[in-house]
């Protein structure tokens, strides 16, 4: 009926969903994104490049590895170097030479864990900078100009993010991330990039449901679940998202903000989930931590000194084909660059590789079976490790990333 038509009439869409097989036994599906700069297969993974990099990993490499779509951040971005800027160079692909699909977060997650945040009314989020303490006003208008000016394939809108278990400050958030959604929409004008709307509405599933009705009623080509896994019990997560994901259309692809642990992307690839982002892999690997089918390995511990084994056998990356435990190890302890690098090139190529599985087994019918076989073996980290890089960047933005 009324999609998109406050925005795009007569205009074809930038970014579409091709629902290709549903799973037979869960909700999961497989499918595909087609956006201005490529497909994107799904479920997919999407390494997050904060600072337009995805850190300590070049373009080319990401293409190896083959990343079909990275993150970018609004927030960061619009203070450093500016939007402004990476347009007039050209706009964000090409200022940091990624030719294939970008997202862009709408900042409005970073912008709410500030503990500078000084004001936010229905015009407006008022927040100093963590870089200069520089004053600004992060409008839904602002937040899509700056979206535009960088060339996103996906752009989000902005929203409130509450802490997801007051019920009286989730009420009053929601009112206006529908607000801020609708005053989105209408300003949002460029015809190559496709705007997302976010449910929010914390662990509360009255809530939930009606950001699911005031969201698909706007009409937005596809949805993200944002304020969820930022702390709050697993079982809420889960009961959440069995609730909100039969209220979205199938025919858009959804978009879970922030997730990236292996047993959570099972867990949420379940419940129809197509979409994750998360810097999980990244900054795991940058603390000496690397994914493996037994659970996370952390390579500060002294029993790899003198072990000459990949950190996988099995695993075909640049890393394990070429390096030793050992030798991971002594660049961690020495806090060498290229430990980092090669953490990172491990676990990226770990996630993306997950998915593919995720993707091949839905598309002989046999995903249940595959996930079953994943946690058989995956030791999944305690909750103090699993604590997620929201929590972190929380206590300190810097450490974003
Ligand atoms: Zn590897």
């Amino acid at each position: 009926m009324s999609q998109r038509q406050a925005s795009t009439s007569h205009r074809p869409d930038p970014v579409t969903y091709d629902l290709l097989r549903e799973d037979s036994a869960s909700r999961a599906r497989l499918g595909v994104i087609h956006t201005p700069h490529g497909d994107v297969p799904t479920p997919a993974f999407c390494p997050v490049g904060t600072q337009a990099t995805v850190k300590t990993l070049s373009p080319r490499e990401l293409v190896e590895l083959d990343a079909h779509m990275i993150l970018g951040n609004t927030y960061h971005l619009y203070l450093r170097p500016g939007a402004d800027v990476i347009a007039r160079l050209g706009g964000l692909h090409r200022f940091m030479a990624w030719e294939r699909p970008i997202l862009t977060d709408s900042g409005g997650f970073q912008v709410f864990s500030l503990q500078g945040l000084r004001q936010v009314d229905d015009d407006s989020a008022t927040f100093r900078s963590h870089i200069d303490g520089s004053e600004h006003h992060f409008t839904p208008e602002l937040v899509v100009e700056t979206q535009e000016q960088l060339g996103s394939d996906i752009a989000m809108v902005l929203d409130e993010c509450p802490d997801p278990l007051d019920y009286a400050y989730n009420v009053q958030a929601l009112r206006r991330t529908h607000l801020w959604a609708e005053r989105c929409l209408k300003a949002h004008s460029r015809p190559d990039q496709a705007l997302f709307g976010i449910l929010q509405g914390g662990i509360f599933d009255d809530l939930r449901a009606e950001s699911a009705r005031v969201l698909t009623g706007l009409g937005f080509p596809g949805y993200a679940i944002g304020g969820l896994s930022v702390g709050e019990p697993k079982a809420d997560t889960q009961r959440v998202l069995d609730g909100v994901i039969p209220l979205l259309p199938k025919d858009r692809p959804r978009y879970l903000m922030g997730v990236g642990a292996p047993e959570d992307l099972y867990d949420a690839v379940a419940q129809g989930i197509d979409l994750f982002d998360c810097v999980l892999p990244t900054r795991l690997a940058r603390n000496g931590a690397v994914f493996t089918a037994e659970g996370r390995m952390n390579l500060r511990n002294a029993r790899y000194r003198e072990d000459g084994r990949p950190i996988e056998e099995s695993c075909t990356c640049y890393t394990c084909q070429h390096f030793s435990r050992a030798y991971l190890r002594h660049l961690v302890m020495t806090k060498e660059i290229l430990g980092l690098r090669l953490n990172t090139i491990h676990n990226i190529h770990f996630l993306l590789r997950l998915m593919e599985t995720i993707r091949q087994a839905l598309a002989e019918g046999a995903f249940l079976a595959a996930r079953e076989a994943f946690l058989e073996h995956y030791q999944v980290a305690d909750p103090l490790a699993r604590m997620d890089n929201r929590q972190a960047w929380r206590a300190n933005p810097r450490s974003r990333g």
